[in-house]
């Protein structure tokens, strides 16, 4: 993308990101975080000079978004380890079998926490500057509870940072399998924060909530989107509508900075939802939300990773991507084989058959006998979540140009 580069995306990585760990056998892995850093530094484009350590953050910063009898239960009973403290904790949403309490709970998740504040604060200091903290995105927690394995919800306290230093109109975007139930209603009633949330229906997977109805509240009322996609969503249809309403949120909503979630839980070959993307919607996510940011908002641009529980397989190629747009790295800079080098070291941790390219290749993939009829629905969703909009109830007439057929 051709843009005058004033300073370089930075990546938040530390080997503490590892701690953050509910249980061997729990499903949110850290170990994608640690398999993306790999394959990047085995592909020759992540540099030392990229690389920030977080550090931790504060109790004040984390009531930027959080109750302080919650972070003070996290921080004390909830990070012993012990669940003598479980009637007290469910409470706070804890010792659940979705988000068990664990030793040094409140450590490890402020430490995410204060990684995204720290992208936060790089985007805020100049023009065209991005970054990236793939141990964030923890989206589904509130200020007093702890929700789908999320205990602190690093988005929240960084976006609540940014509308208490400036003045920015902040869009975020959220791409996870799961309605980013979490960072939507914090802001509910807040005109200067946007949200728009692409997801799997709620009809059948948690949290259940992110209907086309849910648009803000009070002043509020315009600035949150949702999109429900059918089970089987393809790349195609859901490239049409992340184009489309990304655009048509974009050009009503006029963001100057944009905050991204990055699950990667909607590609086929992740059991925890019911989606179908290939690795080609994985790299057009990135692509369409990096454009956008140069378009609209000088290029700030902070990103995070989320969901995504094909640990070895799926979650580093997808989480790479992010890197690879955000570092305006050429395409044919890098073959589309991984690195041997990689590969080998990933046998260290899995025997599970691991794709040996960036890219899918319908490895595995059966497509969708119902395509069409999802693809209809999928459009009808669009058409009802940009109603707002095109009405004229909010605003601007600028959906009608906008569909491209
Ligand atoms: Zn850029």
């Amino acid at each position: 993308m051709a843009h005058p580069v004033t300073s370089h995306p930075i990546f938040i990585y530390s080997p503490v990101f590892d701690n953050y760990r509910f249980s061997h056998d729990h499903p949110f892995d850290p170990i994608r975080i640690r398999l993306t850093y790999e394959l990047l530094r085995a592909s020759g484009i992540l540099q030392d000079h990229h690389l920030v350590d977080p550090r931790e953050a504060s109790v004040a910063e984390l009531l930027l978004a959080h109750r302080e009898d919650y972070v003070e239960f996290v921080k004390t009973k909830g990070s012993t380890g012990e669940n003598i403290y479980c009637k007290e904790a469910n409470r706070f949403g804890l010792c659940t079998e979705d988000t068990p309490t664990f030793f040094g709970m409140h450590h490890s998740a402020a430490t995410i926490t204060g990684g995204t504040l720290l992208g936060a604060k790089h985007v805020l200091e100049g023009v065209n500057n991005h970054a990236l903290n793939l141990s964030g995105g923890l989206h589904h927690a509130t200020s007093g509870k702890a929700s789908g394995f999320c205990v602190y919800n690093d988005l929240n306290v960084a976006i609540a940072y940014i509308r208490k230093h400036t003045d920015l109109r902040i869009l975020y975007i959220d791409t996870d399998a799961h309605h980013g139930d979490g960072v939507q209603f914090h802001f509910y009633d807040d005109p200067m924060v946007c949200t728009l949330s692409i997801h799997e229906t709620g009809r059948y997977l948690f949290p259940g909530t992110g209907s086309v109805r849910e648009r803000g509240n009070g002043k509020g009322y315009g600035s949150s989107f949702n999109i429900p996609l059918d089970a089987y969503t393809e790349d195609e249809s859901f490239q049409y509508v992340l184009e489309n309403s990304l655009y048509i949120v974009a050009e009503h909503f006029k963001p100057d900075i944009i905050v991204s979630q990055h699950g990667a839980d909607c590609h086929y070959l992740d059991h925890m939802s019911h989606m179908s993307l290939t690795m080609d919607s994985f790299r057009f996510i990135p692509k369409i939300i990096h454009k956008i940011a140069h378009e609209y908002c000088q290029g700030r641009w902070l990103a995070t990773g989320g969901g995504g529980y094909n640990a070895y397989d799926v979650v580093p190629r997808a989480w790479a991507l992010v890197w690879k747009e955000m570092a305006d790295v050429p395409s044919g800079q890098v073959p589309d084989e991984l690195p041997g080098s990689y590969l080998s070291l990933v046998r260290q941790w899995t025997d599970e058959p691991i794709c040996p390219t960036w890219m899918d290749h319908g490895k595995d993939y059966n497509s969708i006998p119902r395509r069409e009829e999802i693809s209809d629905k999928n459009k009808k969703s669009l058409i009802d979540a940009m109603y707002a909009i095109n009405s004229g109830q909010i605003g601007n007439n600028f959906f009608a140009n906008r569909i491209v057929e």
